[in-house]
């Protein structure tokens, strides 16, 4: 109790710095203010959080880590500061990794509290490009595809450039590592429907997501071999829309909305077995909080289907495969990718496969699950911040003494392909679904 009532008044110190306002002011209702107020309420102000927050530890300041973010929503809450612009940047400081929601021994969420106050304040703004982006670009797959043509040639320039320091994401005279964008899709290779060989057992729908589509093909092409060699008839709908997650967290949850709508209808009318993601973002977006936009009623049958690849391998794909014998030894580590091992509980899975594989040797790294600093667009609007928080992740994976580090999530596996070009080159990542298909018998 004292120490709420000690946080509260520390609050209105942080109230008095970041407020022009006279105190109170006013805010507007919304519709998302009473569930904010229930999950605020449940914060105890134990601190507990601070433990493993990658913010906080990088900056040891209260309003990065959740405690600080849950007093500054409070003070949206009771209009003592207007969610503007000018409080994006402390809500925006955040990786979303859920490392708090697993420590707060209240159970307040202290992510949903974030993403609502995200959300508060992307209403109360004006973000000209945001709006653009997430309201015309991301559910438009057609206008995606000419950015992803525009990204690919841009990145190309980039990389042909030397490391001059007016460029962005130039450190210590490195520029950047990014993956090669491609200049067509990974669906326009397929058909609608791939076969599988022998006879289909399952129907799957792929949702194949921005990044396999338009970066990793070698993801989407290693899940498509992996389930037609055991028999399931893959749908690739050319239709899908981006799952919403970059709208999601930057609070433009209107517009999350409409992608997930148009999803959710797309892949419903089609009566799939599953639905199978290799994105660790895409799964937990379309599994957790699509129910939370949509309501359960609409999304909820779409989201039971949901599964992450390697869970879908380990509970139906496995036993119909046949593998190589004469598999080259490899020594592997898994690093987890926070949506999946925290939001979807995907974490046994990983790990049954890399030590059942034949020639494959499993090694664990230190905190296998703390955040790589990637985080979507964090990794971008706070570039050295995002290097300094994956710099420990770097160093599990020297550490740990493995040649190929292992995930299921393309934004992990970009990050850590920067931090592993930076800090332990040599040292190879790629998804796990590259490493099963290249065990299969030919
Ligand atoms: S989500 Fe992660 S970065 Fe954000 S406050 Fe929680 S622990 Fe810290
Ligand atoms: S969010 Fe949870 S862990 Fe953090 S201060 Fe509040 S009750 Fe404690």
């Amino acid at each position: 109790m004292l120490k709420k009532l000690f946080w509260k008044q520390s609050l209105k110190v942080q109230v008095a710095l970041f407020s022009n306002h006279p105190y109170p002011v006013t805010m507007p209702e919304t519709p998302k203010l009473s569930e904010l107020k229930e999950l605020i309420d449940k914060c105890v102000m134990c601190g507990g959080c601070h433990a493993g927050c990658p913010t906080y530890e990088l900056t040891r300041r209260e309003n990065d880590a959740a405690r600080g973010k849950v007093l500054l929503a409070s003070a949206i809450l009771n209009g003592e500061l207007k969610p503007d612009g000018r409080l994006a940047e402390k809500f925006d400081h955040c990786l979303t990794c859920m490392k708090c929601v697993e420590t707060c021994p209240a159970g307040a969420n202290p992510v949903k509290v974030i993403n609502s106050a995200r959300n508060e304040i992307y209403k109360n703004s004006k973000r000209q490009l945001p709006n653009f982006i997430f309201e015309k670009l991301l559910p438009n797959p057609k206008r995606l595809s000419i950015l992803a043509k525009f990204l690919a040639f841009a990145l190309k320039l980039y990389s042909l450039m030397p490391p001059l320091n007016f460029l962005p994401f130039v450190k210590e005279n490195r520029k950047r590592k990014f993956p090669n964008f491609k200049f067509s899709k990974l669906k326009s290779s397929y058909p609608k429907v791939i076969k599988g060989d022998g006879k289909a057992s399952l129907k799957i729908g792929y949702f194949v997501g921005c990044m396999a589509d338009s970066v990793f093909h070698d993801t989407g092409k290693a899940v498509i071999e992996i389930m037609k060699s055991a028999g399931a008839e893959v749908h690739l709908l050319k239709e899908e829309v981006c799952c919403g997650a970059p709208a999601y967290f930057a609070g433009d949850h209107e517009s999350a909305k409409v992608m997930a709508r148009k999803n959710v209808k797309l892949f419903n009318e089609k009566n799939f077995d599953f639905i199978v993601t290799s994105c660790a973002t895409c799964g937990s977006v379309l599994k957790e909080t699509y129910p939370e936009l949509l309501g359960e009623a609409e999304a909820s049958s779409f989201s039971s289907k949901v599964v992450d690849f390697q869970k879908l391998f380990v509970d139906e794909l496995w036993n119909k495969l046949t593998f190589t014998e004469n598999a080259k030894p490899i020594k592997v580590t898994y690093h987890d990718p926070c949506h999946l091992s925290r939001s979807m509980k995907v974490r046994n899975e990983p790990r049954e496969i890399l030590q059942k594989l034949p020639g494959v040797e499993f090694v664990e790294m230190e905190e296998a699950d703390s955040c790589c600093g990637g985080a979507g667009s964090f990794g971008i609007k706070y570039y050295d911040d995002s290097l300094e928080i994956g710099r420990q992740k770097a160093e599990s994976i020297r550490k740990s003494g493995a040649g190929v580090a292992l995930t299921a999530c393309p934004s992990c596996r970009m990050q850590i392909a920067e931090l592993l070009n930076r800090y332990a080159p040599g040292i190879k990542i790629t998804h796990t679904a590259i490493l099963i298909r290249d065990m299969l018998k030919k």
